[in-house]
């Protein structure tokens, strides 16, 4: 894999300081190779780049832009096992995670091929005879996606597809941590015939690349997934310029398992949720209000089929669960393990670094029992493999509490009641709430958070409405007739 990993106006280049980023295995943690890693200079290049291409962009006919990413999303299909080695490398995500993970990128490509169709408009009836009026979208400029490692491939995809669909130029900023899989998007759609320009890719320091994104005014967007912590940065410097913002920031799911159950069922399902890409997922179930009747008996499977998850290098097809993706996760997972365990809530198996698995950042799954509602596995996001468990007796009491959350992100709730899931899916105060389902997202459905979790949506019609401007056009004397 080459090191010159900036790609400006259809060239691959070192960045401008000649600076390196160590990329790091998460599974050994060794140095895999070095990468370009420049700042906002770079950044600067590559917006004169997507600033001079989006006229001539944003005028090819939509079924043409169509047919460049679906030839994008044919050549993924078509590399998916070296994609998703090199995913896994630098995210250490299992196998069938990063191919699958590749597969839903693929999607995106071919589903917002497809939107790119149904740009449709308006035509409003006018109080006037001699006015007609009429709305049309049309994209918005260049947009900045600046992406959180955790989906090297599908944090970017959702955003880049919609946005190259809409007509919008991009320059494009993924994870330092994985940007192999960011490299791998680009050629995609740069042996797909993408014209030089449309995309441009950097990667360096992120505060710098951020500011220069947010001072130039060709940026009409910023795309941002990662912390609520940035999110709020990114919002900070916007309200000096104006840039438009979409946010896909930090989550805390809870799961609402009323009695109304398979017990033994959900359990292993749960398990499995939970355990998705090592717990980093921001839709990840994470806090499990369990109905006090079936307490004890789900905690004894959750704790059992956590028992058995096998750990490892993601390439081995028998691991189930890999490590976190750098030591700054993995300390954040263990300092959280850490204080619940001083608040009293009670650790059934896991939570140590495995002895057998010392290099690379794994920690053991961990499951907890007599979680209090309020402690800290409550209220932080875990982002990592620990499952809190607690009791409830009442829905009403339940709902209350998955709602005492600064986060507004996903939900999920299990019952064989359908008045129960009535009510559990419209009081819960959350973007995206699976009943009886683990994976209620969907490219064709809109993904965004309530309060702190963000702000827009990506994916859906939404996600294609993300990187419109809507225009009103009122033609006026219009000579009776
Ligand atoms: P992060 O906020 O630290 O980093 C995200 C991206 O922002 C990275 O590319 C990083 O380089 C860049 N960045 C960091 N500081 C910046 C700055 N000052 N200006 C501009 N860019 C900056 O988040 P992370 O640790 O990479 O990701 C984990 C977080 O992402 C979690 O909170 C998770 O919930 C969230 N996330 C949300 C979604 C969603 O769709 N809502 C999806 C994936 C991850």
């Amino acid at each position: 894999m080459k090191s010159a990993i900036q790609y400006i106006n259809g060239n691959w280049v070192s960045a401008l300081n000649n600076g390196l980023w160590d990329l790091i295995d998460p599974g050994t943690g060794e140095i895999i190779q070095q990468v370009s890693y420049g700042n906002g200079a770079d950044a600067g290049l590559a917006i004169d780049a997507a600033g001079k291409a989006f006229y001539a962009w944003s005028h090819v006919n939509c079924y043409a832009r169509a047919e460049i990413l679906h030839k994008a999303a044919t050549y993924i299909r078509e590399h998916i096992e070296a994609f998703a080695a090199d995913m896994i490398r630098e995210s250490g995500k299992p196998l069938l995670e990063a191919k699958g993970e590749w597969a839903v990128s693929a999607n995106l490509f071919d589903w917002f091929a497809e939107e790119s169709k149904r740009n449709y408009g308006r035509v409003i009836p006018a109080n006037r005879n001699d006015k007609r009026m009429t709305v049309i979208h049309q994209p918005l400029g260049v947009i900045g996606i600046i992406t959180a490692w955790n989906f090297p491939a599908y944090n970017v995809a959702r955003a880049l597809a919609a946005a190259l669909a809409a007509g919008c130029t991009v320059v494009l900023k993924g994870s330092e941590f994985t940007p192999i899989s960011t490299v791998h998007l680009v050629e995609s759609l740069e042996r797909s015939g993408l014209p030089a320009g449309v995309l441009n890719n950097v990667n360096g320091d992120s505060a710098s690349i951020g500011e220069v994104m947010l001072n130039r005014p060709e940026v009409r967007k910023i795309s941002f997934t990662g912390s609520t912590r940035v999110g709020k940065l990114l919002m900070d410097g916007a309200s000096r310029t104006n840039t438009r913002l979409n946010l896909e920031l930090g989550g805390n799911a809870p799961v609402i398992i009323t009695e109304h159950v398979d017990v033994q069922s959900l359990a292993k399902g749960a398990v499995l949720a939970r355990f998705r890409n090592c717990g980093q997922v921001c839709v990840a179930p994470q806090r499990f209000y369990v109905h006090e009747s079936i307490y004890t008996e789900f905690s004894e499977a959750v704790i059992e089929h956590t028992k058995a998850v096998k750990l490892g290098i993601g390439s081995d097809p028998a691991t189930q669960l890999g490590p976190l993706i750098n030591a700054r996760q993995r300390e954040h997972v263990l300092h959280l393990i850490r204080q619940a365990r001083d608040e009293g809530a009670e650790l059934k198996t896991g939570g140590a670094i495995p002895s057998d698995l010392q290099h690379g950042f794994f920690v053991e799954p961990a499951v907890f029992t007599n979680v209090r509602q309020g402690s800290v596995l409550t209220k932080a996001e875990i982002f990592g493999p620990v499952i809190p468990l607690i009791s409830f007796s009442t829905l009403e009491q339940v709902i209350g509490w998955a709602n005492e959350t600064e986060y507004g992100l996903a939900a999920y709730a299990f019952t064989s009641s359908l008045n129960e899931s009535v009510q559990l899916g419209e009081e819960l105060q959350f973007g995206i709430i699976g009943i009886n389902e683990w994976a209620p997202h969907g490219t064709e459905g809109p993904f965004g958070g309530w309060k702190q979790s963000g702000q827009g949506h990506e994916s859906g019609m939404e996600g294609l409405h993300a990187y419109l401007e809507t225009k009103l056009i009122s033609i006026g004397s219009i000579p009776a007739r």
